[in-house]
């Protein structure tokens, strides 16, 4: 029978690399939890308008990147490309904004689908972990969310990371600078790429995010927002700047930064990594405020500000960085039944330790060789062996190896957890 490939552009994961999704993740969590972000789990599938209204039809995902379908009942369904969108649906179906403390403070974390030109960190399906702050229009609610992603960032021992931060100013503002970027473009734009000729009509501004390199010494020479900010929107990129300073939070102003989602209004950022080898992975994640988005979907004129990880890249950047060799899976202790019979003995034991001591245990289920179990428990980094052959049986006890030690003891059941917890509270002190 022929074989069955995964789907072009996705990805299994699977044996130490689960371990290190789940460090990354936990980790996000944890330090969202400690900045008081609640989670979150919106549904994969959504109608399309969320991400037709919510991300905008001039950005390229909703262009070209949408997994749309008919469902067989006829509803247009989208698997979602981002999460923000499909988290502002949900805030709004529920009145989650009708509550006496605003901002809103949402954490999640799951799989994305972006149909893309698959490439090296660029996948179909793909994960994302991020946080929305929402209802709360203070510069430094912005800076909050900044100071939360550098922190995690830091904290997976990602040194070095820098924030690209720039404004992309208030409404009148940006119909201010679509006009004088369809000035500028207007002498280029029949030399320029054809994805660039349908930005023009539809959202100039995304013409700065081209990636076609002749393009690019075009858009060099494009006017920059700073001329056409609003003072409001002025005041507001100052007070922002102004807190990363205080909070000693190192930032690089990129007036290039436009984001490829159009719901961003002021404040905009993106997170960079250049690996210890010198290999630069450009955005690990990015995020902005947006003001109207909530609006767009049918709730009150609420703002938020978020930002998004791309758990992939930053799991490769700490497989290149070696910020994984602390995390290796390790089995407190590998049970080696020396019979056929043996096995369900050894089986009431492991059920016994994991259990009632916690411990995390395996049983070799193989008819194998004493020497070929030690070297699996050494495989699985086991730190004790437990021997049973009928004579344990019969005592009710087992043989228990300290492995690193290579000291061993017959021990009564009864007794196990307790000698077990012995070694392992010294251990800590
Ligand atoms: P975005 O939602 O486009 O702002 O993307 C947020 C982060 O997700 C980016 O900074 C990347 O780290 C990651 N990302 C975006 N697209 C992909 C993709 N196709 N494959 C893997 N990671 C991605």
């Amino acid at each position: 029978m022929e074989i069955i490939n995964n789907v072009k552009g996705t990805h299994d994961i699977f044996g130490e690399e689960t371990n290190a999704y789940d460090y990354v993740e936990s980790m996000m969590k944890s330090i969202a939890e400690l900045y008081a972000f609640n989670g979150v789990r919106p549904p994969v599938l959504e109608s399309d308008k969320v991400f037709s209204r919510g991300v905008g039809e001039s950005s390229d995902i909703v262009r070209k990147e949408m997994y749309t379908f008919p469902d067989k009942g006829g509803r247009m369904l989208t698997l979602r490309p981002e999460f923000t969108a499909g988290i502002m649906r949900m805030v709004v179906q529920n009145k989650l904004y009708a509550t006496n403390e605003l901002p809103l403070k949402l954490y999640y974390c799951g799989p994305v689908f972006r149909y893309e030109r698959p490439q090296l960190g660029r996948y179909r399906q793909f994960n994302q972990f991020g946080v929305e702050s929402i209802g709360n229009n203070s510069p430094i609610n912005d800076v909050e969310v900044i100071v939360l992603a550098y922190t995690i960032l830091c904290s997976l021992g990602l040194e070095g990371v820098k924030i690209k931060l720039n404004t992309l100013g208030d409404e009148k503002s940006r119909d201010n600078y679509r006009s004088a970027l369809r000035e500028y473009f207007a002498r280029h734009i029949d030399n320029m790429c054809e994805d660039c000729k349908q930005r023009y009509e539809l959202n100039p501004l995304r013409i700065l995010d081209c990636k076609v390199k002749e393009d690019q010494e075009i858009v060099k020479g494009a006017p920059k927002i700073n001329n056409y900010l609003s003072d409001e929107s002025k005041a507001i990129f100052i007070q922002v700047k102004d807190a990363l300073d205080v909070l000693e939070i190192p930032y690089e102003i990129d007036d290039g930064l436009v984001r490829g989602l159009d719901y961003y209004s002021e404040t905009v950022f993106e997170f960079h990594y250049v690996s210890k080898a010198g290999v630069d992975y450009g955005a690990v994640g990015a995020g902005g405020h947006y003001g109207k988005l909530m609006k767009e979907l049918g709730g009150p004129e609420l703002p938020g500000v978020g930002f998004s990880f791309g758990i992939e890249r930053i799991v490769s950047v700490l497989k290149d960085d070696g910020g994984l060799k602390d995390i290796k899976q390790e089995l407190d202790a590998y049970v080696m039944p020396l019979s056929e019979e043996a096995l369900l003995y050894a089986q009431e034991v492991a059920i016994l330790l994991r259990n009632s001591g916690g411990y995390r245990v395996d049983v070799c289920f193989d008819k194998t060789k004493l020497a070929n179990m030690f070297k699996r428990a050494a495989n699985k980094n086991a730190k004790f062996a437990i021997i049973i052959g009928e004579d344990e049986i019969n005592k009710d006890s087992v043989i228990l190896k300290d492995l690193a030690k290579q000291e061993q003891k017959e021990v009564k059941v009864d007794d196990l957890i307790n000698k077990l917890d012995e070694h392992f509270d010294k251990e800590e002190e």
